[in-house]
């Protein structure tokens, strides 16, 4: 996909008065349709695109070998193979909501124009959404980040909604510990969950995550007391949080990384929690959001491009 996408034609395309064909025509131009397709039984033919009136889509691959004549979904080996209930003008248009940071249901309300999607379906579309948001991180790392001259901040944050009214046994706490880049507005950073806030688990974390040269600066958390022994940090400031929010000598707080949490928080509020078993994927999707999604259209550009790298190539 070399051309950006315009959010005016994927509007227009996916209209209900608009024919199909069109839009078809349109995603196979910026590759999220394939152009060409070869038969699977006959090696090397290639199919015809032929108009299939009793399928959703309207259109299939076809092989013209008179002995063969198989057919292909046009939606083969593309992402919109996957919930193939869907209507690809629906599927268009929810990842464009789903990069304009909608929640399901205002995913659902806004989608209603081009049909009824059920919030199971639209959240196990947004689960496919955060598994590309892993597979772009595991592709161009986030970490190890800092080095010469950069300050970090690291702070652990516990992420358990605690039930208000809940009866019974409390559940376990979860924590999330992260650390961020302060040279750059809003900090962008680096989060996972962990299983324990001690010395063994973070140590190694800081490690793998801080590139060599690095200052970082954190509250006086008793597992932070050998950060300085670590090789690639040069030196370690802390702030006293009972006492101060900024060190009145050192001029050290960690102000970046709890803005960072309260934005993080803010976002799982507004989608009344998740499920502990899906918070993972969630940090995944708000580091991708903080990188390719700074506006709604650069987080389309950026999504719609790499489904063709992961789908269409
Ligand atoms: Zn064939």
């Amino acid at each position: 996909m070399s051309k950006p996408v315009s959010e005016l034609d994927l509007e227009t395309l996916t209209s209900p008065n608009k024919s199909i064909f069109h839009l078809i025509n349109w995603m196979q131009g910026l590759e999220l349709l394939h152009w060409s397709m070869q038969c699977e039984h006959c090696p090397n033919v290639d199919m015809e695109f032929k108009k299939k009136r009793d399928i959703a889509d309207k259109f299939a691959w076809r092989c013209p070998v008179p002995a063969c004549r198989s057919t292909t979904s046009i939606r083969a080996g593309s992402i919109f193979q996957e919930f193939p209930k869907v209507s690809l003008a629906i599927w268009m248009r929810f990842i464009q909501k789903w990069c304009e940071d909608k929640l399901i249901t205002e995913i659902q309300n806004e989608l209603r124009v081009v049909g009824f999607v059920g919030k199971k379906t639209l959240s196990a579309m947004c689960r496919l959404m955060r598994r590309l948001c892993d597979f772009k991180l595991i592709d161009v790392p986030v970490v190890p980040m800092g080095g010469a001259s950069a300050i970090l901040e690291m702070d652990e944050s516990c992420f358990r909604k605690t039930p208000k009214y809940g009866r019974g046994r409390r559940p376990k706490p979860i924590w999330v510990f992260g650390i961020v880049q302060t040279d750059v507005r809003p900090a962008i950073g680096y989060m996972t969950v962990v299983e324990r806030r001690d010395q063994a688990t973070l140590l190694p974390i800081i490690e793998r995550c801080v590139l060599p040269g690095s200052t970082i600066h954190s509250d006086q958390w008793a597992a932070y007391r050998n950060v300085h022994h670590l090789p690639n940090i040069v030196h370690h400031g802390t702030v006293n949080h009972s006492q101060n929010f900024v060190d009145p000598t050192t001029g050290v707080h960690t102000q970046h990384i709890e803005a960072y949490w309260s934005r993080k928080k803010a976002k799982l509020r507004r989608m009344r929690g998740c499920l502990p078993t899906d918070l993972e994927s969630y940090l995944k999707e708000f580091m991708w959001r903080e990188r390719y999604c700074r506006t709604s259209n650069e987080g389309l550009q950026n999504m719609l491009k790499y489904i063709t790298e992961k789908y269409c190539m």
